[in-house]
């Protein structure tokens, strides 16, 4: 299960914090580690310090330039954000989102994603918009701000205690079963978002989203869909009615007859 939860940070800083980082995931037992567009040189001495011998999870570490490419076969996407924001989303604590992990990665093909914003402004509210769900670790009100490495200390720890009731769990075979069907597996963050570009551009073709005044419609959907958590059969059929609303706005487009073209008792 450890090894199937990525820790993604993005926009580093601080190549000490990537090193605190690595430390607190192999102390727990994590070892997926992806860096979004770190803004800094990433192995340094102070990173290697910190890391105190964890290093090696730096060097494996994957690269990508955004987010999407960092969790494109993630099933589960959990945005960890010290503050709240403007469009309230799905929350969890720390300890419930560690309660869930095993549920969520019954199927070996699953996999979760916990991602991690940079020290100065956190994540931006489109990142935080492509998270099924956040997670906010409770902590003093009027200093709310953890350190990059010791948020990832807590959540790392809440990703160990439930793996260890795992391997308590007197039947733990339950845990490892191939509980779905391709279809009935959850879609992947690749899918989702492939969902999103088709209905954003279906919404804007039939006239009902103008992405020149999107107001929150996008993320609206976004967050309905996302707490939905469609499986891919579910995912095909939403995108199997768009393109048949696609199709269909074509033909319109080419068989309605104008206003002066119309025959007398089409008007009433
Ligand atoms: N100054 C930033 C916080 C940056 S701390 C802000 O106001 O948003 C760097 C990262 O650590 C955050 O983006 C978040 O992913 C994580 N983090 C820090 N404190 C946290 C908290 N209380 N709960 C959850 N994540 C936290």
């Amino acid at each position: 299960m450890l090894e199937r939860i990525r820790i993604v940070l993005i926009g580093t800083s601080h190549p000490g914090n990537i090193g605190g980082v690595a430390r607190a995931m192999h102390n727990m037992g994590l070892a997926d580690l992806a860096l979004v567009a770190p803004r800094c040189e990433v192995v340094t001495a102070d990173c290697v310090s910190r890391a105190s011998g964890a290093d090696a999870l730096v060097h494996s570490a994957r690269r990508t330039d955004s987010l999407d490419d960092a969790v494109s076969d993630c099933t589960l996407v959990v945005g960890a954000s010290a503050r709240s924001r403007t469009l309230p989303w799905p929350m969890v604590t720390p300890r419930a989102l560690g309660e869930r992990l095993p549920r969520e990665l019954a199927d070996p093909e699953s996999r979760v994603a916990l991602v991690f914003g940079r020290e100065d402004s956190g994540l931006s509210n489109d990142e935080l918009h492509r998270c099924h769900a956040h997670v906010h670790i409770p902590t003093n009100p009027d200093f709310c701000s953890l350190n990059l490495a010791a948020a990832v200390q807590v959540l790392a720890y809440e990703c160990r205690l439930a793996w260890l009731a795992t391997q308590e769990a007197t039947d733990s075979s339950v845990y490892h079963q191939k509980a779905h069907s391709d279809d009935l597996a959850p879609a992947t963050h690749n899918e989702i978002e492939g969902y999103f570009v088709h209905l954003e551009r279906v919404l804007t073709r039939i006239g009902f989203h103008d992405p020149a005044v999107p107001r929150q419609l996008m993320a609206r959907l976004r967050r309905f869909t996302l707490r939905a958590r469609p499986e891919r059969l579910e995912l095909n059929i939403l995108r199997g009615i768009l393109t048949a609303t696609e199709r269909q706005a074509t033909a319109n487009d080419q068989h309605v007859p104008s206003k002066a073209t119309r025959l007398p008792d089409e008007t009433h």
